[in-house]
């Protein structure tokens, strides 16, 4: 099989970086993870902070065994799948082996791919920018929304609306905007108490 071909199966993937680490946002945020962040993203943010990541042609294609041959090295035994957008490619195959070998299963997408794969914990990032496909809305457990701009809040209760009622909803500073955004949704959450706030701890921590 080529390597085209094995890459659209969802048998080999390309991968940027991976590294083991602490979880620093969102609901598991101060758990040891192991991170594995996929090449390619069409999503576009503004302030994407993984620009280099958009292009999937830069990055080594690995096959799913020796991707998780490199997670085992690590004691934790929780993985984050992350990019670029994931979704991009077909998960199936790559969790699949992951829940074999032990692990729990984290992915963080923007959802504008069909959805795939077999996760523990899904965090959907929804993003201005494109839309998410339909079928994130039903497999989200937190919806995580970025507030760059105080029109976010709105969009946020807009894919709110669409999610679960178990899905846990947070709202997260855009880290170059923290200063100015962070009294904003201090004063949103207080007033409407169902929705949580998330800090990128990492970045105070200075970790990847
Ligand atoms: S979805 Fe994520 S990786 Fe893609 S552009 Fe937006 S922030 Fe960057």
């Amino acid at each position: 099989m080529d390597k085209k071909l094995k890459i659209k199966e969802g048998l080999m993937l390309p991968v940027m970086e991976a590294f083991y680490t602490i979880q620093g946002e969102g609901m598991h945020a101060g758990n040891p993870a192991y991170f594995l962040r996929l090449g390619g993203c069409d999503v576009g943010c503004v302030w994407c902070d993984v620009k280099e990541s958009w292009e999937a042609e830069k990055w080594p294609v690995l096959g799913i065994e020796e991707i998780v041959d490199q997670a085992l090295i690590y004691p934790g035994r929780m993985i984050v799948i992350t990019g670029g957008e994931p979704l991009m490619y077909n998960l199936d195959p790559l969790t699949a082996l992951l829940k074999e070998r032990g692990f729990t299963i984290h992915i963080e997408t923007s959802g504008a791919h069909p959805f795939s794969g077999n996760f523990d914990w899904v965090c959907f990032s929804p993003k201005k920018f494109k839309a998410p496909h339909p079928s994130i809305y039903t497999k989200a457990d937190e919806l995580k929304v970025v507030i760059f701009h105080k029109s976010d809040f709105e969009f946020a209760e807009k894919h709110a609306a669409l999610v679960n009622k178990a899905c846990k909803k947070l709202l997260q500073p855009e880290w170059s905007k923290s200063t100015q955004m962070l009294e904003g949704i201090i004063n949103y959450v207080k007033n409407h108490p169902d929705w949580k706030i998330s800090l990128q701890t990492h970045k105070f921590m200075d970790i990847p």
